[in-house]
């Protein structure tokens, strides 16, 4: 409800007031004026009255002289409440009686007039015996005297009759306050009149209007619904102005009410929605959050998470003095898996493998996948020897091959390569622990162990090896590859009859690189196949160049286990032969003997496939791995070379050997070359020893093709 100071049923009373006032004061003005002219107006007719009253007598008096008669006469005359005085002149105007007070000759007039009626005049004097002015009315009347009707008549003075002025006032002050008393009680009357009308017909429907009017407050709309003062107002009799502003004020009311009761349903259909959207919106940023901190494909944690932990159990391992293990973990050949299979069983490989080592890790642990098939792990521990058994833990979850029943049951086998830095020992950053963590996966993947710890006496080598595996594919491009060829001399036939390819790397920074250093990290960092494309499609392009396969010379090709594995690798040879137009029995391919041993079932088969397309085997470094002679009768290969070792460090023993391996090639109905030929003893020796090809320093040094060329024509025939 709200309380109006200065309401306008107030302002209205003190407005109607204030000019009742004003003319009630005019009127009254106004009234008196006029009372007093008709006051005056009928002073003259009392003083005719009067003098038809007394004229007589007074006549009477003159007439018979009689004097006491007249002082009688005049004496009742003053008694009348408006007679001030009363003189009787003569003929000649000359006072013969007179009293109260009258105007005598030497009364001072300051001003006279004629009124209206005829005989009456004013006169304003100031007395003689005071400064106080007076103003007199006189009435005057002749004294005439008839004897019959009809006789003459005899003048035979005047009588004067004088009112004063305050006789009129006197009766104007009585009026005066009987007026004001009238109109007191009226102002009275009518200002309760109004205080009661004026605040029930304007004020208080007025003050409803503007509480109703309040109500439109958007603090107060819950109140806006019900105001029964308003129906008050609507419901009166009276269709007057308020009624109307009532009734439009309540149909716009009522029309806010519905545009309200819209607003409402809208704002809650909003905030419905709104809610929607926000928990929508909260479960997509939960996902969206996951999605940036985990990995798709194993819902493991990504990159960034994996840091945000390392980064957390560094602040803690430097607050509690904690240690803990990143670990490094790479899978070996998932390359081959995802060549050999497709993309979805690799995909599924590496769901299947998360979830093995999740099962061997505890919860304390954070197993992440960084990217392709390389995963980290963050291993709180007690003590540095703890790593081994983890490591081995991690090893064991790879021993079970992967089935994938939904794939034809395919069945991969991949293990892992395990590098772990131990905090504080090796790396106090983050940074420096992943570093150092990746190298001894590197070290663990180079000298072919499952897991290492990082060593810091490693640090240089290994630097040296990450330089080159990850410039060896950019050097591939760039053309710092070349080959060598090495001739192999043929016994039988007193000439070379073979070549050996041999890759040497020109590296701009780490100067020629031999095979020895980088065909290992060539292997392990996948780009073998790669380096192993190139060398046959170079070896093939540059001897036909220089037409060296016309004169039944045949070329001799490294191949790395790896490689040799790949399901399309007789095809790519046959491809390769067909687009450099070279026969493919020209090419001779050498897989080591611990290749051909480790899978022989299936080398049995790739074997058979090559040589059945016309390449011929040899199998390469014989003697240094353990071969089983059962495997070797089978494999469908056309000789064997022995290792240099045997004849490098010539004893009586390896004399025997070396007789021995001979013989048996050639009870396998193989071919024997041998290896690492530095003197012209040994030529003779294995000459001796009926072996077939001889191969070293001592025929020649490995040699760029024009060299070769040209050694070809010249020293070729010292040979013999
Ligand atoms: P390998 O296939 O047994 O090649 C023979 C190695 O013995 C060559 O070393 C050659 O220079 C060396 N050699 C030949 N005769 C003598 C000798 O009388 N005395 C001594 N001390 N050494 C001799 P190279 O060129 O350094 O190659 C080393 C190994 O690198 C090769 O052994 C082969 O396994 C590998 N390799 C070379 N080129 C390739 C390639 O293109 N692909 C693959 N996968 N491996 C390659
Ligand atoms: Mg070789
Ligand atoms: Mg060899």
């Amino acid at each position: 409800m709200i309380k109006f100071k200065n309401s306008i049923g107030l302002r209205l009373l003190r407005y109607v007031f204030a000019c009742y006032l004003v003319v009630a004061l005019a009127v009254t003005g106004l009234q008196l004026v006029f009372e007093y002219r008709h006051v005056k107006s009928n002073l003259f007719i009392q003083l005719y009255g009067l003098e038809n009253t007394f004229k007589n007598s007074i006549m009477t008096s003159l007439w018979s002289f009689d004097t006491p008669q007249l002082e009688t006469t005049l004496f009742g005359m003053q008694k009348i409440d408006m007679v001030s005085g009363i003189k009787i002149e003569n003929q000649q105007r000359e006072i013969i009686a007179s009293i109260g007070t009258v105007l005598s000759e030497d009364s001072q007039i300051v001003s006279n007039e004629q009124l209206d009626h005829a005989g009456l005049s004013q006169a304003t004097i100031i007395q003689s015996n005071a400064t106080k002015r007076l103003t007199l009315f006189e009435y005057r009347f002749p004294i005439e005297y008839q004897e019959d009707p009809s006789g003459s008549i005899d003048l035979l003075g005047y009588g004067v009759i004088y009112a004063s002025e305050n006789t009129i006032i006197e009766r104007v002050k009585y009026s005066f306050i009987l007026i004001i008393i009238n109109s007191a009680i009226k102002t009275i009357a009518l200002w309760f009149f109004f205080l009661f009308f004026a605040h029930r017909v304007i004020g208080r429907p007025l003050k409803t209007l503007a509480n109703v009017a309040s109500t439109l407050n958007p603090d107060k709309l819950k109140t806006l619904g019900n105001s029964k003062e308003l129906e008050i107002i609507i419901n009166s009799k009276h269709k007057d102005e308020i009624y109307f502003l009532a009734d439009n004020f309540k149909q716009m009311r009522n029309a806010i009410l519905d545009k309200i009761g819209i607003i409402e349903s809208q704002k809650q259909t909003l905030e419905n929605r709104v809610l929607e959207r926000t928990q929508s919106l909260t479960e997509a940023n939960a996902d969206l959050q996951h999605l940036v901190l985990h990995d798709t494909l194993t819902s493991l944690p990504n990159r960034t998470l994996f840091n945000d932990r390392l980064n957390q159990m560094l602040k803690i391992g430097l607050r509690d003095g904690m240690q803990f293990i990143v670990a490094c973990i790479d899978l070996k050949e998932f390359k081959s898996v995802n060549d050999n299979y497709g993309h979805q069983i690799g995909d599924q490989l590496l769901i299947g493998v998360a979830e093995r080592m999740s099962k061997v890790l505890r919860s304390t642990d954070t197993l992440a996948r960084i990217g392709g098939d390389e995963f980290f792990a963050l291993l709180p521990v007690e003590k540095t020897a703890d790593s081994k058994v983890i490591a081995e833990h991690i090893v064991n979850a790879f021993i079970e091959p992967f089935v994938f029943e939904n794939n034809n049951n395919i069945s991969v086998l991949v293990d892992a390569n395990i590098g772990m830095a131990i905090y504080p020992d090796h790396g106090e950053s983050a940074s420096a622990l992943i570093k150092n963590a990746d190298m001894a996966m590197y070290q663990a993947k180079l000298s072919g162990i499952s897991y290492a710890n990082y060593s810091s006496k490693q640090d240089s080598i290994l630097k040296r090896q990450i330089k080159i595996s990850e410039d060896i594919k950019p050097a591939i491009e760039e053309g710092q590859f070349y080959l060598v060829y090495q001739p192999i001399f043929d016994y039988r036939a007193k000439r070379v009859s073979k070549l050996e390819a041999l890759i040497r790397w020109q590296h701009p920074t780490l100067g020629l690189l031999s095979p020895v250093e980088f065909i290992p990290i060539s292997e392990s960092n996948g780009s073998i196949y790669e380096l192993t494309t190139w060398v046959l499609k170079t070896a093939c392009n540059q001897c036909k160049e220089y037409h060296l396969l016309n004169k039944s010379m045949s070329i001799s090709i490294n191949f790395s286990g790896c490689v040799f594995n790949q399901p399309e690798i007789s095809d790519l040879l046959e491809k390769t032969c067909i687009a450099s137009d070279v026969p493919p029995s020209s090419i001779n391919l050498e897989i080591t003997e611990t290749t051909a041993m480790a899978k022989p079932e299936q080398a049995i088969i790739i074997l058979n496939q090559l040589t059945n397309k016309g390449f011929t085997v040899s199998i390469d470094d014989f003697g240094t791995g353990y071969s089983s002679f059962s495997y070797l009768t089978e494999l469908p290969v056309n000789e064997l070379k022995i290792d240099k070792s045997f004849l490098l460090s010539m004893t009586e023993n390896s004399h025997k050997v070396i007789k021995s391996m001979i013989d048996l090639a050639h009870l396998l109905d193989l071919k024997v070359v041998a290896e690492g030929v530095e003197t012209r003893e040994l030529l003779d020796m294995l000459n001796e020893m009926s072996c077939d090809f001889a191969q070293g320093f001592y025929i020649a040094k490995p040699m760029t093709i024009k060299s070769l060329c040209q050694w070809l024509i010249i020293e070729e025939n010292y040979l013999v």
